[in-house]
């Protein structure tokens, strides 16, 4: 296919002038450039089936183990400006999409080295940005095209999604296990008119203990935290009444450090009764109100609890858990129906949450409290996802969570394609296409983002181990006879019709990397000065 020729340098007249970069400002450009696309060759080992993963130390000297570009980029130290735009890019495709956060920055990498060699041929870096824009607005109509449609009530199609995004994690051998939980999880946060959901609604509690095969999702609420027995209180409670309090069962102390010097027996007696009686009235205000469950926010002023109130709490058989997170208690009203309490005086009937059971189990050596048959359910979902180690736990987290951010995707935009590079080589042939109809220099950076988009093929193919050129034009063949599903088949290592194989991704991942992507690329090439603010 012949492409549009390139303006050469010495020719260039009129509007077509050559751009002279004053040399400063091309510094700038080519220091921008250099950096960014470093950022984007860290996570290209990463994409596809096939990537490699990172190991990453952070500066607590934790460990990370992952493979979601996103998670990668979030915790390297980018110094230069432009990196850090690259940072922040991928960060926006997971907010927007939460998955494709690798692709997103391999592909504006391509895109980046691809103005790269344009501004070498004297373009100037206007043009092409407003070019690039303009081609990705087209690739984004050419991506919609190919999509198809699907309804929510389709269980199979939305497994099929989230079981492609799970394929290229560490955890993908647990993708049957998965992508049910993630759709289910979604599903059931829907009603009939939803066109997102929020995705905070969906909680992960982590457990050391057995294997991700123990992953499931839980018909009610599960705590981070386990109860405290060592007062000798109930594991077990039916028909409770949960109250989430946000005050302390233990003796108030100064604002101040000051010691008391107490050296009469009579008076140590009495200081220690009136602890005791103090916070026995406390604990029969509650008990009043007939709450038999008591979930208490973690206090940094002083103890939530001590061994008085422990004590009192296990008499009247009520069940305590402590140290619940400050940001977990809107999590914990919403899916107990609880209003949290911050006086005692303050308790009444309609802040406590009614469940008709309160469990503490032991499933595979981990002690697990679930709350079950809680009124009003379906208001939040919790997944317990259980693991030999907390590397292993954090990345079955975030590879779950881009399996929900991809079912998600589908509640937001009800389309799908195919994956494995098939829609990149598409739109790429269409673009191309499209380029011959255009004039100057606009065909010209056409032709180039159309050529940019095939880094997604060919690193994939890359990755895979394949002969990236070899597939990249055996690709281009079968598409241009008209296999519009034409991808890698990672598995067996060669083209054939995506579909068939189950590959597909939502449509809003890819739209959201090229348009973001595109974004990014042309803030980067417009800038041609980087000064620093005092
Ligand atoms: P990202 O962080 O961008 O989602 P991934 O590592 O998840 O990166 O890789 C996504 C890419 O891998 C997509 O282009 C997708 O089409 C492709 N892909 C996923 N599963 C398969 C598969 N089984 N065969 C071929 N390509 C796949
Ligand atoms: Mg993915």
């Amino acid at each position: 296919m012949s492409k549009p020729s390139a303006p050469a340098k010495s020719n260039a007249s009129g509007a077509n002038a050559s751009f002279d970069d004053k040399s400063k400002s091309k510094d700038s450009r080519y220091a921008n450039i250099v950096a960014a696309r470093a950022i984007s060759d860290v996570v290209r080992t990463s994409l596809g089936p096939k990537g490699m993963d990172k190991m990453i130390i952070t500066a607590k000297n934790e460990v990370i183990i992952t493979n979601d570009g996103a998670t990668i980029l979030r915790n390297i130290q980018a110094f230069h400006p432009a990196a850090k735009m690259f940072v922040d890019l991928s960060a926006a495709q997971d907010i927007e999409a939460g998955d494709g956060t690798t692709s997103v920055v391999v592909l504006a990498g391509s895109l980046l080295g691809a103005a790269e060699k344009m501004l070498e041929k004297g373009m100037h870096p206007t043009i092409i940005a407003e070019s690039f824009l303009k081609a990705s607005a087209k690739a984004v109509e050419y991506l919609t095209e190919m999509s198809t449609p699907i309804k929510l009530q389709d269980r199979k199609t939305l497994e099929r999604a989230a079981t492609t995004s799970l394929n290229s994690k560490i955890v993908s051998q647990f993708s049957t296990l998965l992508a049910p939980i993630a759709v289910s999880a979604v599903t059931r946060l829907l009603t009939p008119t939803s066109t997102n959901v929020d995705l905070r609604d969906i909680r992960i509690v982590k457990k050391v203990g057995g294997t991700i095969e123990d992953t499931e999702l839980v018909e009610g609420v599960v705590l981070n935290q386990n109860v405290v027995t060592s007062g000798g209180g109930p594991r077990r409670m039916e028909k409770a009444k949960i109250a989430l309090i946000q005050f302390q069962l233990s003796a108030p102390k100064p604002d101040m450090d000051n010691t008391v010097v107490v050296n009469d027996y009579r008076q140590m007696d009495k200081v220690i009764k009136e602890e005791r009686a103090y916070i026995l009235e406390m604990c029969k205000k509650i008990k009043k109100w007939g709450c038999n469950v008591l979930l208490i926010q973690k206090s940094i002023l002083r103890d939530a609890v001590n061994e008085i109130s422990l004590h009192f709490l296990a008499k009247l058989k009520i069940l305590v858990v402590k140290d619940i997170e400050r940001d977990e208690i809107n999590f914990l009203s919403k899916s107990l129906g609880c209003k949290p309490i911050a006086d005692v005086d303050s308790f009444s009937e309609d802040k406590l949450g009614y469940a008709d059971l309160v469990e503490e189990t032991t499933k595979a050596e981990a002690s697990i409290v679930k709350i079950m048959g809680v009124k009003n359910p379906g208001k939040t979902v919790s997944v317990l996802c259980m693991g030999g180690s907390h590397v292993v736990l954090e990345e079955c987290e975030r590879s779950l969570h881009d399996a929900l951010c991809v079912v998600r995707c589908l509640v937001k935009k009800r389309a799908l394609i195919a994956g494995g590079g098939a829609p990149e080589i598409h739109v790429s042939r269409l673009l191309s296409q499209y380029a011959h109809t255009l004039k100057g220099m606009e065909a010209y950076c056409f032709q180039a983002y159309a050529d940019a988009l095939e880094v997604i093929p060919s690193t994939l193919a890359e990755n895979a181990g394949l002969n990236p050129i070899a597939i990249v034009t055996e690709l281009r063949n079968r598409h241009a006879l008209g296999e519009h599903n034409a991808g890698i088949n990672v598995r067996k290592g060669l083209v054939s019709n995506i579909l068939e194989e189950e590959v597909v991704q939502p449509l809003l991942v890819s739209t959201s990397a090229v348009e973001l992507s595109t974004e990014t690329v042309s803030l980067i090439l417009k800038i041609d000065e980087i000064l620093w603010s005092r």
